[in-house]
């Protein structure tokens, strides 16, 4: 064989030793598998992740992150025992390089984020926005985003079992933090899923009906069921996807029987109608992909989804070389049946300017990956452009690389675009991250922060 960039190795999965911890070192397999005792367990404060790693992390990154939850996070800190247990995954407390494992880790990197992370020149972009892409202006009734044609996002809810420092829907999902008042959905849950339903009772041009939140997951399981029941009563939808990304952070919920049992009901139900039901998870790290997430994606086949498939996030210091991303989709492919589906670039939230790649690096990363794997599983890398929506990141129009600006167009109008004439031929610009341009970027950017919003421009 020829040497290639990447080499590829077929990995056997293990799930790492949760006993090595301290805090775990009693913890049968029986509590570590089931649900209740993970969600019973969440890391949700130093106090606590303390008492699971007992004295090996050093006083330094406790103070690193807890000065992180006082000045920048934008989410709360929510971590499942099955996913902390993948931090570091082979590295104990005891071990003296354990701390250094921590710092470097890409699972810790995103979950656990501490302030020597960030950016100290420019934590957030100037043009960064809490709710980056514009989904609650979009909102059809509360919670239903109609950005796209013929699909919608449906935000059951405002909570997941874990908690995602790069969050996109950081101004909505989870508790506040000392930096971000979180926003409040008004409706009470069974009206706004009552007003969901209408609305697309209404709107037979929907097709499509993302449901997520938040994460699924949350939702006790006879109320997603029926929810998920009265969508395929609405003649016509003809696809559902489930977003969870809990089939990797709590793949116990969804190996629970009532969750088994439940899901085979629904997709019987979508296969008499001829309806897809699909499971969409996010898994951004190969060393995320253990036995157990193998077992829940296994199992929700076995109930009958039509495919579960990873819709990733790129992050620096996390999967930002093409053999991470290789090792994550072939761990996904080979060894979990997950498909790997998308790739998105990091949206413009505050505090993300040192996860975010540039352009460049994306299309780059895209470019590397291709052919090793099936061209049913080579997944796209996209930037979800505000105002746009997901863009392969080689359809940019134009790209200023020593701005780092981006301008893009589209080829369809979001809900809020009905008598927009220009919608289609405006250019609609994406920054790079700041501290990525050349010296003459920078200084452009250090004198036009304030006041230089290159605005959305008409073409035509
Ligand atoms: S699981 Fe998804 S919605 Fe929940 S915090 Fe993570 S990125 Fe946000």
């Amino acid at each position: 064989m020829a040497d290639q960039p990447y080499r590829y190795l077929r990995r056997e999965l293990a799930e790492p030793d949760w006993q090595r911890f301290p805090g775990w070192a009693g913890v049968a397999r029986e509590e570590w598998e089931s649900a209740q005792w993970q969600r019973a367990h969440c890391v949700k404060n130093l106090r606590q992740l303390r008492a699971v790693v007992g004295g090996g992390l050093g006083e330094e990154f406790l103070a690193d992150a807890e000065q992180d939850q006082r000045e920048r996070a934008t989410m709360s800190m929510l971590i499942p025992p099955q996913m902390l247990n993948t931090i570091a995954p082979s590295v104990a407390p005891s071990d003296p390089a354990f701390t250094e494992a921590w710092y470097a880790d890409p699972v810790r990197r995103y979950m656990l984020p501490v302030f020597s992370d960030r950016r100290p020149d420019w934590p957030s972009h100037p043009y960064a926005q809490r709710d980056s892409l514009h989904e609650a202006e979009m909102w059809a009734v509360e919670g239903l985003t109609h950005r796209y044609p013929t699909k919608v996002l449906a935000e059951l809810l405002p909570t997941c079992p874990q908690y995602c420092g790069h969050c996109t829907r950081m101004d909505l999902v989870g508790n506040s933090t000392a930096t971000v008042s979180k926003h409040k959905l008004t409706m009470a849950r069974d009206d706004r899923l009552a007003a969901m339903l209408d609305y697309l009772k209404r709107t037979p041009g929907v097709r499509d009906v993302v449901v997520s939140g938040g994460d699924v997951a949350n939702l006790p399981w006879p109320r997603l069921e029926a929810f998920v029941t009265s969508l395929l009563d609405i003649a016509s939808v003809r696809d559902i996807r489930l977003a969870t990304k809990a089939l990797m952070g709590l793949p116990q919920h969804w190996l629970s029987d009532e969750v088994r049992a439940g899901m085979a009901r629904v997709t019987g139900q979508a296969r008499s109608r001829g309806v897809s039901l699909a499971i969409h998870t996010h898994v951004n790290a190969a060393q995320s992909v253990t036995p157990l997430v193998a077992r829940a994606a296994a199992a929700m086949l076995e109930a009958g989804v039509r495919d579960v498939r990873n819709q990733g996030v790129l992050l620096r210091g996390v999967n930002d070389t093409a053999s991470a991303l290789l090792d994550l989709c072939f761990a996904l492919l080979d060894e979990a049946r997950i498909m790997p589906y998308y790739f998105y670039m990091c949206d413009m939230i505050p505090g993300a300017e040192h996860w975010r790649l540039t352009l460049g690096e994306a299309q780059a990363l895209q470019s590397a990956i291709m052919g090793y794997l099936p061209g049913f599983a080579t997944p796209r890398v996209v930037c979800d452009v505000p105002y746009v929506g997901k863009r392969w990141v080689h359809q940019v129009a134009r790209y200023d690389q020593a701005l780092g600006i981006s301008y893009w167009t589209k080829n369809y109008r979001t809900g809020i675009e009905a008598g927009d004439d220009l919608a289609l031929t405006r250019e609609y610009p994406y920054y790079d991250p700041i501290h990525t341009l050349p010296p003459e970027g920078q200084e452009w950017w250090a004198h036009h922060a304030e006041d230089a919003a290159p605005a959305v421009t008409a073409t035509a």
